[in-house]
């Protein structure tokens, strides 16, 4: 049977895929030619379902934890028994220390709708204390549109733009699909590609222009950018005038900075610098694709605030082949529910993320063994891998061993998995009914096979939970949920799947008519409503320390093309593809250092050592150094989390970002030395 649908959990996008099945079993799994955004595009994690739904070692039972905590003693249990258990420690946690010491955590988005199934738990349940990436990836991005023209806007993919920045990532090789119709469709129109990367990529490969920031200096590029605009005239007199606030205001901002200055900060040329920005505010229509390097430093709010002044200014804010501004499928969004906490979010003096219920993972953390400002006993893991991938591997281990219950939700034994006290075996695609709201569309991924042993979909075991508690609003099935959702839509999930993807009609320029979704009705550049966070209403910059007399290197770090952050080590086809953790320098680095291509090398902070492999990279410059992300051995009995794992080197403290609670994870002293 052949079953047209589309690629999940394997990353954050929704490739169109066409599965074949035989006797309740995925036998081939392909990309849909006929799927316009990815006509055919599937790349090699997508390829590894069926690697990751019939691998031997895939959990596929609850576990329970018998031994000490992460001594990786279990007994199986049933599905009742884990849902009654989680139940039963999640009362006494709230009748001893209150609701709000119930924390749960997800992972990086994989474009379905766990993040709203949670937040819509916690909130009923009575916990604030919704603890995920976004704070270090994403939503610094799109809450500096929202708080800028309202809403998080978008390249438009009807319509090519004549110039496209890539700043801060590599759509080509870790982007998906949600963004690689932009690239095919600007190569096809020769469409001006400027890029902002300090290493070569595929997307730096095709660049028209591109630029090697120093890693964490992106505000500073911004402000020059900027400026040069501004100084020049570059930018759309009649759009600033008719529909901005603080332009005035911003000149000021820029009149504070010498080209000189920002050439020191940001290490490139000011003639790089003018000719890119000049190319920018030229072609119109132009669009900005970000990536999460610029969430993660002490400037990320602030630097992203910028980029949506970029885009306003110079006219290109929800015009054809501009920054739409999101048209969306209206759908129910279940995390609109009443929250029944009583204290506040861990971490709310970070207002911006705060707005949107996001809680600095750090601090949610740390409230396990500090009680600062009230205890935290136990978390809910969904899809994510605290260990591997929050900032301060030592400080995450520490939080966890103080907790008093952890349940986690999981395809395998991970390193957090291992230190948790119930493991709910999660269903892959395929296996449950999904659905996926995208950008100005919506898709369903309909169940084909039934799942694996006792495996549920992360929804499903969040909706058991609740319903163990007694709780109201949740549902017995997916497609129960999803029908409700898509009420506000007018059709049914069963509808969605057999008629395909539901497309919102594009409308431009809707602020003529309805102005923007800010508290003035128009572009804020400069915005009240964020002094009155104590937010800086104008984009200023922190000082951040890149390297010192101690730490003389400047370390940055990347995913794999092949694995998810800290996902999918246990795929043996990718793992064939990427076999180990490999640090990269220029090779003056390597000669200073004394070190050789292949061996291998200590990476140190101030918090701590690891070991990568040695590669050389002749695109670095030679005073950064570029770190493997999310590296741990499943292979290994203690899993290897400490040995390789960037963020063994990263720290909660120091400089973060004031609006979103970000720590810093690019742009940190380092040093290197060999084995
Ligand atoms: S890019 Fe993501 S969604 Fe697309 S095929 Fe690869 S893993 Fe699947």
């Amino acid at each position: 049977m052949l079953t047209r649908t589309f690629c999940g959990k394997m990353c954050g996008a929704s490739c169109g895929i066409i599965v074949t099945t035989e006797n309740d079993r995925i036998v081939k799994v392909e990309g849909d030619p006929d799927y316009p955004p990815t006509k055919g595009f599937f790349c090699v994690k997508g390829k590894a379902i069926t690697e990751l739904i019939y691998h031997p070692e895939r959990l596929i039972k609850p576990l329970r934890r018998i031994g000490p905590r992460g001594s990786g003693e279990w007994e199986e249990i049933t599905t009742d028994e884990a849902v009654s258990h989680i139940a039963n420690k999640l009362r006494k946690v709230i009748e001893e220390h209150g609701s709000e010491s119930i924390a749960f955590h997800m992972g990086a988005n994989r474009n379905d709708l766990i993040g709203e199934f949670m937040q819509r738990l916690g909130k009923t349940i009575g916990t604030p204390n919704f603890a995920t990436v976004d704070n270090v990836c994403s939503k610094a991005r799109s809450l500096a549109d929202k708080f800028t023209f309202g809403q998080k806007c978008f390249p438009d993919i009807n319509q090519p733009s004549e110039c496209l920045v890539v700043w801060g990532r590599n759509t080509l090789d870790t982007g998906g699909e949600s963004r690689m119709d932009i690239i095919r469709q600007a190569k096809e129109h020769g469409t001006k590609i400027l890029v902002i990367d300090p290493r070569e990529t595929s997307m730096t490969r095709i660049a028209h222009q591109w630029v090697k920031p120093r890693p964490g200096s992106d505000g500073y590029l911004g402000i020059a950018l900027l400026k040069t605009i501004v100084e020049e005239g570059l930018y759309d007199r009649e759009f600033v005038e008719k529909y901005t606030i603080g332009f005035d205001k911003l000149h000021e901002m820029l009149e504070g900075y010498s080209f000189e200055e920002l050439e020191r900060e940001t290490w490139i040329s000011i003639d790089d610098m003018k000719k890119f920005a000049r190319t920018y505010a030229t072609s119109k229509p132009a669009v900005i694709q970000t990536g999460n390097p610029l969430d993660q430093t002490p400037n990320s709010y602030q630097s992203c605030r910028l980029i949506s002044i970029l885009r306003a200014v110079t006219g290109n804010l929800d015009v054809p082949g501009g920054e739409v501004v999101a048209n969306g499928v209206p759908f129910l969004n279940i995390k609109d529910v009443e929250d029944r906490s009583k204290r506040l979010m861990i971490g709310s003096e970070f207002k911006v993320a705060a707005s949107l219920g996001l809680a600095p993972s750090q601090d949610v953390l740390r409230a396990s063994y500090t009680s600062d400002p009230y205890p935290i006993k136990a978390s809910l893991i969904f899809g994510s891998n605290p260990l591997m991938t929050y900032a301060n591997t030592e400080g995450v281990h520490k939080a966890i061993m103080g907790l008093d219950f952890i349940a986690t939700a999981e395809f395998f034994m991970t390193p957090t998995a291992k230190y948790s006290d119930i493991i709910l075996p999660v269903a892959a695609n395929h296996e449950y009914d999904d659905f996926s709201p995208k950008f100005g569309h919506i898709v369903a991924r309909p169940k084909i096979i039934d799942p694996q042993g006792e495996c549920r979909a992360d929804i499903q075991w969040m909706n058991l939970i609740a319903k163990e508690l007694g709780l109201k609003g949740f549902w017995d099935s997916p497609k129960e949920a999803f029908d409700e959702i898509l009420e506000p839509a007018g059709l049914t999930y069963e509808e969605l799947v057999e008629n395909g993807p539901v497309w919102a009609p594009q409308k431009y320029m809707k602020y003529i008519d309805e102005g923007f979704k800010t508290a003035s009705g128009k572009v804020e550049i400069y915005s009240e409503t964020l002094k009155e966070m104590g937010v800086p209403p104008i984009p200023e910059m922190v000082e951040q320390i890149t390297s010192t007399d101690d730490y003389p290197l400047v370390m940055t770090s990347g995913k794999d093309s092949y694995y998810y952050h800290s996902s999918w080590r246990k795929l043996p086809t990718l793992r064939r593809l990427s076999k180990e953790p490999l640090v990269e320098m220029n090779r003056e680095t390597a000669e200073k250092y004394r070190l050789v291509e292949g061996e291998m090398a200590y990476i140190e902070t101030t918090e701590g050592r690891i070991t990568q492999k040695v590669k050389l990279n002749e695109s670095l410059d030679p005073k950064i150094i570029f770190v493997a992300h999310g590296w741990w051995f499943p292979e290994r009995e203690d899993l290897g989390w400490k040995e390789s794992n960037d963020n063994v080197l990263t720290k909660w403290d120091g400089p973060k970002c004031q609006a979103m609670g970000a720590v810093t994870l690019r742009g940190i002293p380092c040093k290197i030395y060999p084995v």
